[in-house]
């Protein structure tokens, strides 16, 4: 007797309210089903007759969104700056409090000190807090270790968290984040080793998904960047950008000649790199909790890059000095309020286009036939109310692939 098997499924969610993110739009009376952690059939409540499964969910009307993605996080990293942030407030200058050892060396010298095992239980609040809103996908970045062996401790820690927590890491080596302290007045010594020894030998052991540099006045120069770049291609690693955040550098059009998945920030980004990215398919990301942060008030140019086409994500940017956000839907409020995004755009942004901006909206990121079953139900009546909410966190369920 034969089996159907196409026809049966591990499990079917129905009664949903289905925002594909995709070319299918939404579905009022949706039914989702998975097989195999991958999603195996979308469709109208019509379709249930012949549909069959070990499991049967009701979402009672429940709206359903691909699971969201973080796709730009510092999640990994020791210690915190809070009492830096309250001798801010207090009146301390920036110099006076890098004089008394404060800013990203402070974090560097207590990730360092950290074992791997310290830096993935102290993550995995930060993570919690990120799933508790649906996330099912995040990029971690390492930038705070800046010698080879620090560095891999961080990205193995970043890749440990999915032992604990049911997610998809994607990890980012970041190791043109910052002059380290042995080589200070010798970035370009510096940049030396992040090319010759430390990309080889991360790549050899595949510990990074891509390669990431921080273009900026007080980062690096383009010509820097554009010898790490040459090297991430050599090994075949995509690349992404730290850009035009604080200054325009040139960071975004760099970044689109080298192919890249993103460039992120992007408040002082200019029209050349506006069309350059267009032209390359290369995702902004933008991160409006550091922009809140930090007070900043020059805001990205949002028309431009709608104008041009070029594809919009939202991300976190959590980090301990200018973004201690672990919160990826008040990110959405903050990108509709500081930056005018629309409600399709912030929701775009942290499913749809954060999957792009990784390089894997193949397997992730919309609701379609294949793709991991990664899904979050919600208890709203539209959309918007994620976008709209601060403080609330509406998730009814969150399920990674199929589960
Ligand atoms: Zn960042």
């Amino acid at each position: 007797m034969a089996f159907d098997s196409d026809n049966f499924h591990d499990r079917i969610w129905c009664n949903a309210r289905l925002a594909t993110m995709a070319g299918g739009g939404t579905y009022d009376d949706g039914v989702i089903a998975c097989r195999n952690g991958r999603t195996s059939h979308i469709g109208t409540a019509d379709d249930l007759a012949k549909l069959d499964a070990a499991e049967i969910l009701d979402c009672e009307g429940r709206w359903i969104t691909p699971g969201l993605i973080d796709c730009h996080t510092h999640l990994i990293h020791a210690g915190d700056r809070a009492h830096e942030f309250e001798r801010r407030l207090a009146g301390s200058t920036y110099e006076e409090l890098a004089r008394a050892g404060g800013g990203i060396t402070s974090t560097v010298l207590a990730t360092r000190a950290a074992s791997e095992r310290q830096l993935v239980d102290s993550a995995l609040p930060r993570l919690d807090s990120l799933i508790a809103e649906g996330v099912t996908t995040i990029e971690i970045k390492s930038g705070y270790g800046l010698s080879l062996s620090d560095e891999c401790k961080m990205l193995r820690a970043a890749r440990a968290l999915a032992d604990h927590r049911a997610i998809s890491i994607q990890t980012t080596f970041l190791g043109a984040h910052a002059v380290p302290p042995e080589y200070f007045g010798s970035a370009d010594a510096y940049i030396g080793a992040v090319c010759g020894t430390m990309i080889p030998s991360i790549a050899g052991c595949q510990l990074a998904d891509a390669v990431d540099a921080f273009c900026e006045n007080v980062g690096f120069t383009a010509d820097q960047v554009r010898r790490v770049f040459d090297v991430a291609r050599a090994y075949d690693l995509p690349v992404k950008l730290h850009a035009e955040q604080l200054s325009n550098s040139g960071g975004a059009t760099l970044a689109a000649e080298y192919g890249a998945l993103s460039a992120d920030h992007l408040e002082h980004l200019d029209q050349a790199g506006v069309a350059a990215m267009a032209q390359a398919g290369t995702v902004a990301v933008l991160l409006p909790g550091a922009f809140y942060f930090m007070r900043e008030t020059h805001v990205p140019p949002i028309a431009a890059l709608r104008a041009a086409g070029v594809p919009m994500a939202v991300a976190t940017d959590c980090n301990p000095g200018t973004s201690p956000l672990t919160s990826i839907l008040l990110a959405m409020n903050m990108a509709a309020t500081l930056f005018r995004l629309t409600v399709d755009e912030c929701l775009a942004g942290v499913t749809r286009e954060a999957a792009r901006a990784l390089g894997i909206l193949n397997d992730t990121g919309t609701l379609e036939l294949d793709k991991y079953c990664d899904l979050a139900i919600w208890e709203v009546e539209r959309p918007a109310e994620l976008v709209y909410r601060m403080g609330a966190n509406p998730l009814h369920a969150r399920i990674w692939r199929g589960q």
